[in-house]
């Protein structure tokens, strides 16, 4: 994707103005409503912090989970997230309850040169009156030209939301004077062109989680870029299956053993598939049985993870690669008993030498985040989805929508 010629927030003149800004506050908040890792706010915060020292009258719009009833709006505010931005900006932060309205403007227009605003939770906006209308997540015309009206300028850094067309996003971006994007979304969009569109050779692909359903797009999109594929976590078993092997219990898509057995076909020698697997009985943590998958498995097992034979394949295959890129785990790391696989891969990765290594995928990023490898990639990406789709070579309403330079 080439998203080199987009605006970007340096491009603007932002002193004095309003500047709109689409961030992705989106962090995760345990029962009393704290929140338990605000690496999204920290991410945003360049962005934030240039507008101040800039001079912008700083307007946040984020969205928090998904809103399906006026209850949802009862936990679901954005308030303490205003208090946390607080902390961490060390400046006052105004956070208006409301998503549109008086108050709302009034505020809006009381912003000096400096300040920052925090509007409350987009997503409000897809229930009104308790009826689920989805102004903001079907991007509701007027919603998008309400928003755009309360400012000058709009920049998006919400990379997390890219893949989504919503008024936050692209309903402001259509609607307003001027357009760029943030830091944050620079950044992202540049590690992920380098990691995919402009990768050194020899460039690794490692692929897992649970469904080939998922990651047919991916393998798709990389198959003619890369070197090699290398596939783990639950999508290995119906490849097995394309083989004509029985997985046992294992997670396996029927509908998809043709698109598997397609695969197989034109990315041979390039695809290269566990050859043994880490198993319970079933769906559970317990010390794993092993069993090669160049054979049958036995009926009454479930295989969770890649084996030790596995590990050291994938090793062998990730020496000297220049880039890789990883989507989804190997295993069910949410079991202790199953991580190994995606532990082993993933220091693998993180100690190559001179590669630029590449993290992609919501579940990927927290088990590598979990396995306490975060900090020794090149980059890991902030947007699960969004950066899933970019691996598939999709488009990006959220950036698509930005001005060109
Ligand atoms: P990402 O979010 O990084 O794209 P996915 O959502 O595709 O990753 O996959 C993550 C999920 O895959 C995890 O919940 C994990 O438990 C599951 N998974 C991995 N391996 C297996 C397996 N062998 N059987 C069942 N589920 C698996
Ligand atoms: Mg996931």
């Amino acid at each position: 994707m080439d998203y080199n010629k987009k605006k970007t927030i340096k491009d603007l003149d932002v002193a004095n103005k309003k500047v709109l800004v689409r961030v992705d506050f989106n962090v995760p908040l345990d029962k009393q409503g704290n929140i338990t890792d605000d690496n999204r706010i920290t991410a945003a915060l360049p962005t934030i912090k240039y507008l101040v020292e800039n001079q912008a009258k700083v307007i946040l719009f984020s969205h928090l989970s998904r809103i399906k009833s006026e209850a949802d709006k009862q936990t679901k505010t954005l308030k303490p997230i205003a208090k946390r931005l607080e902390e961490l900006m060390k400046q006052k932060v105004v956070f208006v309850p409301v998503t549109e309205g008086e108050e709302l403007e009034t505020a809006v227009n009381k912003l000096n040169s400096g300040e920052i605003l925090l509007v409350e939770n987009t997503r409000f906006e897809d229930v009104v009156n308790g009826e689920v209308v989805k102004r903001e997540s079907k991007n509701d015309s007027s919603l998008g030209k309400y928003w755009a009206g309360l400012g000058d300028l709009f920049i998006n850094d919400a990379f997390g939301t890219a893949h989504r067309a919503h008024a936050s996003n692209v309903g402001i971006a259509a609607n307003i004077a001027q357009s760029g994007i943030g830091f944050l979304v620079e950044a992202e969009l540049a590690n992920l062109s380098k990691g995919i569109d402009n990768p050194a050779t020899p460039f690794v692909a490692i692929l897992g989680g649970a469904k080939v359903s998922d990651k047919i797009g991916v393998i798709d999109n990389l198959l003619n870029k890369v070197d090699k594929i290398l596939i783990g976590g639950g999508m290995a078993y119906t490849f097995f299956a394309a083989q004509g092997h029985k997985v046992g219990k294992s997670l396996l898509e029927e509908d998809k053993i043709e698109d598997a057995k397609h695969y197989l076909e034109i990315g041979k020698g390039k695809i290269i598939l566990p050859i043994d697997s880490a198993n319970a009985p079933s769906f559970e943590d317990v010390v794993p049985t092993f069993s090669d998958t160049s054979n049958d498995m036995p009926t009454d097992v479930m295989g969770l993870d890649i084996g030790p034979k596995t590990i050291e394949l994938f090793k062998k295959e990730l020496t000297g690669a220049k880039t890789v890129v990883w989507n989804g785990p190997m295993g069910v790391t949410e079991f202790k008993n199953f991580e190994k696989g995606t532990l082993e891969v993933g220091q693998t990765i993180a100690n190559l030498d001179g590669a630029f290594t590449l993290i992609g995928g919501g579940d990927s990023a927290a088990a590598a985040k979990k396995l306490g490898l975060a900090d020794k990639f090149s980059w890991i990406s902030t947007g699960g989805g969004a950066s899933l789709e970019y691996m598939e070579g999709k488009a990006l309403p959220g950036i698509e929508a930005i001005q060109d330079k």
